[in-house]
This record gives structure tokens, sequence and C-alpha cells, in this order.
């Protein structure tokens, strides 16, 4: 056991921003030590993009966080572009492409990523401690980390911590609890990115339909997402409904258009004399099963000469403007991000430095600044780290 190490700089936390910071210190001759109490480095890239990690998206601006202030991110992300997080997966001959909207993934795997994180950091000669579980952080003359591989000092602090989310690969509270040692706000935490669950009357309709994915346009407040939507056995998954999940609160409604490249009340008026039963018609459209169901609980299937047209009306504005009214959602067990964090308004855009604290960093999930699906939440990660590496 080590027992009172100097270093310039202790990270805590080996993941996403973690590492990039500590190869950005260690390039500029500081001394770095990462902790982690994980086995591994980078659990949450290994995981990331289904295995083959979605690292960065070509897209990468602003408009694509979500935090209490807006412009906080903007500085970070001009000074690390996805082409600076190419450049340096290229000089690692890792293969990847553009899966679609500018989403980069790896061709093989996120492993290569953690790879390549971890020979920068070798060449950087940071040094890196794993299962070291830290117990206590202070601050005298030095920052004084108080783990259980012994007691370290550093001039800086930089916390990468990460979020709440997937507890099971190492996430913790730890972040925000140093944070609030510190006297720092931190917002209100929720899961994001994450599905939601039905309330039990729409659950005990829709449940039959787990495994149904269909093209749609998800909104809530003032944002709205076209993609597919997941029927799972409790909820709604899939990435529209999982962008909007960052921009939902408790007791919000999400609207959701079924069909958004058809004009379904079109469809009903040319039919208007047909004596097809309606979910036959619907099933044009939507798999059989979808329609079956639809039918079975929304409206009542009869041969489409049967309806009135204000009840055709009805109908078709239910497919475009599908209300639901979501219980919650599946939580941090299963949700990609934290949304919320150490509150941007204490950080210095430019360093990551807290503003009153000097030397005491926080970069990554940590922070207040949470992306969208699509490598905008690692591409954070390398940003934020990015910007402290140059300052811790
Ligand atoms: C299933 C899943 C898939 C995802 N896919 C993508 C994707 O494809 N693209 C994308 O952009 N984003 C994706 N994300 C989100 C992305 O992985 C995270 O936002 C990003 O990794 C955050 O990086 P970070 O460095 O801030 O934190 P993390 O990567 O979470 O790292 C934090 C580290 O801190 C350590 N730590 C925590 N507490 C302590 C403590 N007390 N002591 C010591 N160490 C501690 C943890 O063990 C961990 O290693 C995904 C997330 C999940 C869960």
């Amino acid at each position: 056991m080590s027992l009172n190490q100097k270093k310039d700089v202790i990270i805590i936390g080996a993941g996403a921003s973690g590492l990039l910071c500590a190869v950005e210190c260690g390039k500029r001759g500081r001394s770095v030590l990462v902790l982690d109490h994980a086995e591994r480095t980078g659990s949450k890239i290994r995981i990331s993009g289904g295995g083959r990690s979605n690292f960065t998206n070509l897209n990468a601006t602003a408009d694509h966080y979500f935090s209490r202030n807006p412009h906080f991110c903007k500085s970070a992300l001009a000074r690390y572009t996805p082409r600076d997080i190419l450049s340096l997966v290229e000089k690692h001959h890792i293969a990847y492409y553009e899966k679609e909207a500018g989403q980069i993934f790896c061709v093989k795997s996120s492993r290569d990523i953690i790879v390549m994180l971890e020979k920068e950091c070798a060449q950087a000669g940071v040094e890196m401690r794993l299962k070291c579980r830290v117990t206590d952080v202070g601050r005298a003359k030095n920052f004084t980390i108080t783990t259980d591989q012994g007691e370290f000092r550093s001039d800086s602090l930089v916390i990468a911590a990460g979020g709440l989310s997937y507890a099971n690969l190492g996430a913790s509270g730890f972040g925000h609890e140093i944070a609030r040692t510190f006297g720092l706000k931190v917002t209100q935490l929720r899961p994001a990115l994450v599905p939601f669950v039905f309330q039990r009357r729409e659950r005990n309709k829709f449940e039959a339909l787990a495994g149904i994915s269909l093209d749609s346009i998800v909104s809530c407040g003032n944002k709205r997402f076209r993609g597919n939507v997941l029927f799972t056995h409790r909820g709604l998954s899939g990435p529209a409904a999982l962008q909007a999940s960052l921009y939902w609160n408790p007791g919000e409604q999400l609207t959701i258009d079924l069909l958004p490249a058809t004009d379904i009340l079109g469809i009903f008026m040319s039919n208007r004399r047909s004596k097809m039963e309606l979910h036959n018609l619907l099933a044009a459209y939507f798999p059989k099963r979808f329609a079956q169901t639809w039918c079975d609980h929304m409206v009542l299937s009869k041969p489409v000469n049967q309806y009135a047209e204000k009840e055709l009306q009805e109908i078709a504005q239910t497919l475009h403007a599908w209300e639901v009214m979501p219980k919650g959602t599946e939580g941090y067990e299963i949700a990609e991000v934290t949304a919320g964090g150490v509150d941007t308004d204490v950080l210095s855009s430019k360093t990551m430095e807290a503003k009153d604290t000097a030397g005491l960093y926080f970069i990554g999930e940590v922070q207040d600044v949470t992306g969208e699906l699509g490598g905008y939440n690692l591409h954070w990660a390398w940003a934020s780290g990015f910007a402290a590496g140059q300052y811790a």
C-alpha cells in the first residue's frame, strides 16, 4: 500500500472523460493518477453503441445537448470537435463508419476505443489504480484523497465519476456528493434516454404488442423526434421514445404520430364506401397485430362504410396524435444517462474548473450537460475532458 503519494493531478473515474483528460494532462508533463473503484477502465464505453461504441456524432453542436444553461457546452465543443476524436481514432487505425444522422460507430468493437485510450495514457505516463475505492476527499493546502489503497494528494482534482445509471458497472453518486461537499449546487437528477412505462390501463391494452416497432414522431413539449418507437411489455422504447425521455418530466404528456408519412384521413375518405373492416384497412399501413390490437382497444372495428365522417376524423386524429401519459420511466437501471448534475453556473465553461474552488474540476456526465441519443454523450465526455486537460 502506498501512502501519501503526491501528484500534480488526480482524476476520479477511468471512464471516457477521465481517460481523455488524463492523456491531455500527461502530455503537458503533469504527473497524473487516475483512480477508479471498477475492475476495468471504460466500462460504459465497452457497452456503448451495442458493443460498437457510437463514440461521436458529426453534428455535435449545442443544439443536441440539454442543460439548465444551454450555452455552457459551446466553448468546449468548439475546441474539441468530432474531427479531433476521429483523428485520434485514425491514428490508432481503428475502422469506423457513419450509421445514420452523423452517428459514428466502430466497425469492430468498442474495445478498440478503450485500448486506444489505455495506450495514450501509457504514452503520456499516466498512472492508473483500479479497484481503488475513494472514501473521502478533503482540501487543506492540496487535495487529499483517502482510498482503500492509501491516501493521495494532488494540486488539481478532476471529478470524472459519471452519473447514476448502470450501478452494476460502477456508477455511483460520488461525483455529485463531492460537489455538494464543496458547496457546489447539483441540479435535479433524473434518468434519461430511457424507456417509458405505461399507466396500468395502457399496459393492459398494449402489452401484447411487445416487439412491434413503428416509424413515428414522438413530441414532448416543443421537441419532436422522428424514428422508431418500440412497444415493450411495460411501455415504449426505441430511439424516438428514448430521445423524448431526455426532455420529459413526470406528469407530462407525450404526443405520438404513428403514421408520419401517411395521410390516413385521406385514405379513409377514399375508402369511404368500402365494406372492408377497419383493422384490415389499417393492416396495409401497420403490422397486422398492431392494427388488430389498436382497433380492439381504441375504436370499435366495423366496415369502413359504417363510420360517420366525424368518427373517421377522430380515428385519424388519434393515429396522428396519440396522447400518452406515461406512469414513469424504467429508471437508472437501464437509462443510458443521468440528466442533471453539477450546475454549470458554478463551473468555468473554458476550463471546467469550479469557479469558487481553484483546482477542482468536473467533467463528463457528472455535469448538468446531457446529450441526445447518437454519440453526443461520449462526445461531451471527450470535449469536456479535453478542456479540463489543458488546465488541470
Ligand atoms: C448501455 C449504455 C449505452 C451507451 N451508449 C452510448 C453511445 O453509444 N454513445 C454515447 O455517446 N453515449 C452512450 N452512452 C452514454 C455514455 O457511455 C456516457 O455518457 C459516458 O460514458 C460518460 O462518461 P464519463 O466519463 O462522464 O462517465 P463514466 O464513463 O460513467 O465513468 C465514470 C467512472 O467513474 C467511476 N466511479 C464512479 N464512482 C466512483 C467512486 N466512488 N470511486 C472511484 N471511481 C468511481 C466509475 O466506475 C466509472 O468508471 C451509453 C450509456 C449506457 C449506459
